[in-house]
């Protein structure tokens, strides 16, 4: 099985590294791709290039065995479509299982999304349980209703199509606070990789003018 675990990532922290190796370690997934999106479609553009983003994830998953950075969507003109990004790992992987992973925040608005029962007929999805997250809404219901699976195994069964919650290490880490920390002359140690850390010291990241 192959993870897709798509963000802005502005900057990847703590948060995101160490729930997708619960989901990794818990799901038997053989790849994660951290796949750092080019332009936002739900949300304000990012204040950072998709380069550097880019760069911090790579920093990030460096000699993690099974994390690697993939930069498909910078390659991509237009808005940065789940839904595209998934039908290209199909075609990389025609059989194979694929879990697209996600935190409860974002799963909460799934049906907002680009043709989401697409994205379910091209894979899983694997949701993340956030702090303080709030539970799925009635729409969700029936989504759930229908593909909700509670065994693991279901999800090496077949390629797409169901849906499973994943409790993780609960940490209450988020890009935002990252940034608003930097802002006010506060350190992002200990909740970014010392890699990442080390290159938003060095060039300033986040830091106010
Ligand atoms: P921001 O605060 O800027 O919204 P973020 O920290 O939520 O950023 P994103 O890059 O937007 O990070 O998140 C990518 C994915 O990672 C989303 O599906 C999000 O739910 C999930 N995620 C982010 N932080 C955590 C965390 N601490 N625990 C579990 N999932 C997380």
């Amino acid at each position: 099985m192959i993870g897709v675990f798509g963000g802005t990532f502005d900057p990847i922290h703590n948060g995101h590294l160490r729930t997708a190796l619960d989901v990794q370690e818990a799901l038997g997934i053989r790849r994660v791709h951290f796949v750092p999106l080019r332009e936002a479609v739900h949300r304000d553009q990012p204040g950072t290039s998709a380069e550097l983003r880019c760069a911090l994830v790579q920093a990030a998953v460096a000699g993690q065995p099974g994390f690697v950075m993939d930069s498909r969507e910078l390659h991509r003109s237009g808005p940065s479509w789940s839904v595209h990004t998934l039908a290209s790992f199909r075609l990389e992987h025609p059989d194979e299982p694929l879990a697209f992973i996600m935190g409860g925040d974002a799963f909460n608005g799934f049906l907002e999304w680009h043709r989401p029962h697409e994205i379910l007929e091209l894979a899983h999805l694997v949701v993340m349980q956030r702090p303080d997250a709030t539970p799925p809404g009635d729409a969700l219901g029936d989504l759930l209703d229908r593909h909700l699976t509670r065994e693991a195994a279901d999800l090496h069964a077949a390629p797409s199509g169901r849906i499973f919650l994943q409790p993780v290490t609960q940490l209450d880490i988020s890009a935002s606070d990252i940034r608003e920390r930097l802002a006010v002359g506060r350190s992002a140690r200990f909740i970014v990789p010392d890699r990442v850390f080390t290159i938003i010291d060095h060039l300033g990241l986040y830091q106010a003018d």
